[in-house]
């Protein structure tokens, strides 16, 4: 019988990764926004088109690329974050598993300019399904440009799947808002269809809140300082008459990394135990700080689940920080009084 196993090619590979990381406009966004944060960005524009599906463009002041390494990014697990094994347990960046770039430019049509400090010149690639058909120098402003034209148009049953502009555009603010949340020192915007509908400056976190979600917050945020071991929590938490019908305005971030957690979650709402209805929603943005050794962040490509080695002492800090924030402004459960 004649041997039938081969390798993929390159661009077949990419294409089927890129189902993993890129599974709509949103996530080609979080991709990119994280992407300008690690470059060390100040200033980030996100501009999108018909909800992400003509044109997700994201622009920053960062560090640049090389020619070289421009080209490079475009490589599946090509990535300047991560060397060794022992890197993986001591990860402080968004990314590291180098593979964003490759799997957008496996399903879209891919446009990076890139210019570092002090270059007279910068670099231009147009890469069309994994496809380069262009690299060239041009004059451009110091940092990185990368526009996503036309996301799965080579997938079809992938662009078929996509939601309406308005579902899509939802979860492209929401992965600007999360972004936007662990990074209030980075000024960012947010372009619709030529219109801009967020511009918010560089500044502390309550006031990003406030910049986000309205004027009205201000006076809702209650501080949470707390530390427990090797875990630390920061962040507001909404007073609890301030608590919504519905889910949504609820953020975790370990190590600055939006992450979902019923279980941190749930110690939030046993907090606000007495304070609120039980269908009711405390608002919250909390910090969790933690040695990179003691979580696992590789659960997953888009790294929004990530393991504890210790979850019950998480579960115990962001607990006693929601309670001790709550008690300091006076807002204990009225049954307390009675007791
Ligand atoms: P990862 O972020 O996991 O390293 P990506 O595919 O997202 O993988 O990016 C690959 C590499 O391209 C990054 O490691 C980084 O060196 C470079 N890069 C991507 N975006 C930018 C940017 N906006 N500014 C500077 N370098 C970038
Ligand atoms: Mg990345």
């Amino acid at each position: 019988m004649p041997d039938i196993i081969k390798l993929l090619p390159d661009s077949l590979a990419n294409q089927i990764a890129a189902g993993e990381v890129v599974q709509r406009p949103a996530s080609a966004v979080k991709e990119l926004l994280e992407n300008s944060v690690d470059a060390e960005a100040t200033f980030v524009k996100l501009i999108v088109k018909d909800a992400g599906k003509v044109l997700i463009q994201v622009i920053d002041d960062g560090k640049g690329m090389t020619e070289t390494d421009a080209r490079m990014s475009l490589e599946r697990h090509a990535t300047s974050k991560l060397r060794t094994s022992e890197d993986l347990f001591s990860i402080r960046t968004m990314g590291f598993r180098g593979e964003a770039l490759a799997s957008m430019a496996a399903v879209a049509q891919l446009e990076i300019k890139t210019k570092q400090e002090g270059q007279e010149l910068g670099s231009v690639i147009i890469v069309e399904a994994s496809e380069v058909k262009k690299q060239e120098p041009i004059a451009c402003e110091k940092g990185t440009s990368i526009s996503v034209k036309n996301l799965f148009y080579n997938v079809p049953a992938r662009r078929n799947f996509l939601k309406s502009n308005g579902v899509e555009m939802k979860h492209i603010v929401e992965e600007f808002q999360r972004v936007a949340l662990a990074n209030p020192e980075i000024g960012f915007s947010l372009h619709q269809n030529d219109m801009e509908t967020y511009n918010l400056p560089a500044g502390k976190l309550s006031q990003r809140i406030v910049h986000l979600f309205g004027k009205n917050y201000q006076q809702q945020l209650v501080a949470c300082e707390e530390s427990i071991d090797h875990i630390k929590i920061k962040g507001y938490v909404g007073k609890p008459d301030f608590a919504k019908k519905t889910r949504g305005e609820q953020f975790f971030f370990v190590n600055n990394r939006f992450i979902k957690s019923s279980y941190l979650n749930h110690a939030v709402t046993n907090a606000f135990q007495g304070l609120i209805s039980e269908n009711s929603f405390p608002f919250y943005v909390l910090f969790i700080s933690i040695d990179p050794k003691h979580i696992d962040i590789n659960v997953h490509p888009t790294k929004t689940e990530i393991k504890f080695d210790d979850e019950r002492t998480a579960y115990a800090v962001v607990r006693a920080a929601v309670k001790q924030a709550l008690a300091t402004h006076n807002i204990t459960p009225a049954l307390d009084f009675s007791a």
